[in-house]
């Protein structure tokens, strides 16, 4: 019997889990275990020897009882301290995941800033179709019957008379149309144009400017020009203009902010060359002139909404400048095609 009892005790303390205890209870104290069944077989022994043998059997049985309910107790202990710290809940941590947050594109970006800036300077923003009729992206600004702008490998057409609209200047007659002077609108959107290189896209954003007054000149257009370049590109921007032709504005003119990666000289602190101007020491931005009486003209005088722009009382200023240019500057951005192809390394970059 004692080295029953050895045997078990020695089971016991090995056991590693209440299960693996369970099974060592079940082979030592179960129904069919060795020393129940010497307890239940003492009434077959000899008188003499009954008493003895129960004694130590029942001794045995308790003591091993005991060893079981103690080493259980610290199995469970254990076991239920690896469970608590497995099912740890952080209740400090957030209810839900944090969901990645999405950001303006940098183009919508960038055309929001420009509408703010103009906002700020008197103007209302408006928008017009996508889809134009040859009428108002051609006929109406002054375009002659062979202007080469108008070819079909410029141009995206629809039908003869529809097309994809290239420029967003179609809604200063649109503007016109619907509103008598005095006028300041600007038109920002997206315009459509056969090419696709690094620096062209087949649709790019430009946004439009148009005021129509009495006593207005180019000095106005000027100065607003140099409120925009100073609020986009730094309060220490000049901007010139230089003769051009566009066939909607006469005169027209191209406009350079003075480049503000070298202060406009052109060079670097260390002598290089900027890279930005190619040592020009300016930036072109945009085109714009005085609006060309002939697009006046293209205004209908109708009695419904008399409009009223008379070439010999008003006059007026216009621009379009691409805001894809304008971002690219700002944010020295080198390829055009970026913008458009959704490249989340690129586009986390702004805002
Ligand atoms: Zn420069």
């Amino acid at each position: 019997m004692r080295e029953l009892t050895e045997k078990a005790r020695a089971e016991i303390a090995a056991a590693g889990s209440s299960a693996q205890l369970e099974q060592v209870r079940v082979r030592y104290l179960g129904r069919r275990a060795e020393l129940p069944l010497l307890l239940r077989g003492v009434a077959q022994l000899p008188p003499e020897q009954r008493a003895e043998v129960g004694r130590q059997a029942n001794l045995a049985r308790r003591d091993l009882e005991a060893l079981i309910a103690e080493r259980m107790e610290t199995l469970a202990v254990g076991e239920m301290q690896g469970r608590l710290a497995a099912d740890a809940i952080d209740v400090t941590l957030p209810g839900s995941p944090t969901v990645p947050v999405g950001r303006l594109h940098v183009l919508t970006q960038t055309t929001r800033e420009l509408e703010d800036i103009f906002l700020g300077l008197g103007f209302t923003v408006l928008e017009g179709p996508e889809v134009e009729t040859v009428h108002y992206n051609f006929d109406a600004l002054n375009h002659g019957k062979t202007h080469p702008a108008r070819a079909r490998t410029d141009t995206f057409y629809l039908s003869n008379e529809v097309v994809l609209r290239t420029h967003t200047s179609p809604m200063q007659i649109r503007a016109m149309e619907a509103h008598p002077p005095p006028l300041y609108v600007v038109i920002p959107g997206r315009v459509f144009r056969p090419d696709s290189d690094a620096t062209h896209t087949p649709q790019f954003h430009q946004i439009e400017g148009l005021a129509v007054d009495e006593d207005i000149t180019l000095a106005d257009l000027k100065g607003t020009l140099l409120a925009f370049a100073r609020a986009v590109f730094g309060d220490e921007r000049q901007v010139r203009l230089r003769p051009h032709f566009f066939p909607f504005t006469e005169p027209s003119v191209e406009v350079d902010v003075s480049c503000f990666q070298c202060s406009g000289s052109g060079s670097m602190r260390d002598g290089s060359r900027c890279a930005l101007c190619k040592g020009e020491g300016w930036l072109e931005v945009l085109g714009a002139g005085e609006v060309d009486p002939n697009v006046y003209s293209a205004v209908p005088d109708t009695e419904r909404n008399a409009p009223g722009y008379d070439p010999e009382k008003v006059q007026g200023y216009a621009w379009g400048m691409g805001i894809e240019r304008i971002a690219m500057l700002k944010h020295g951005i080198p390829d055009l095609r970026l913008y458009f192809e959704n490249d989340l390394r690129f586009l986390g970059q702004f805002g």
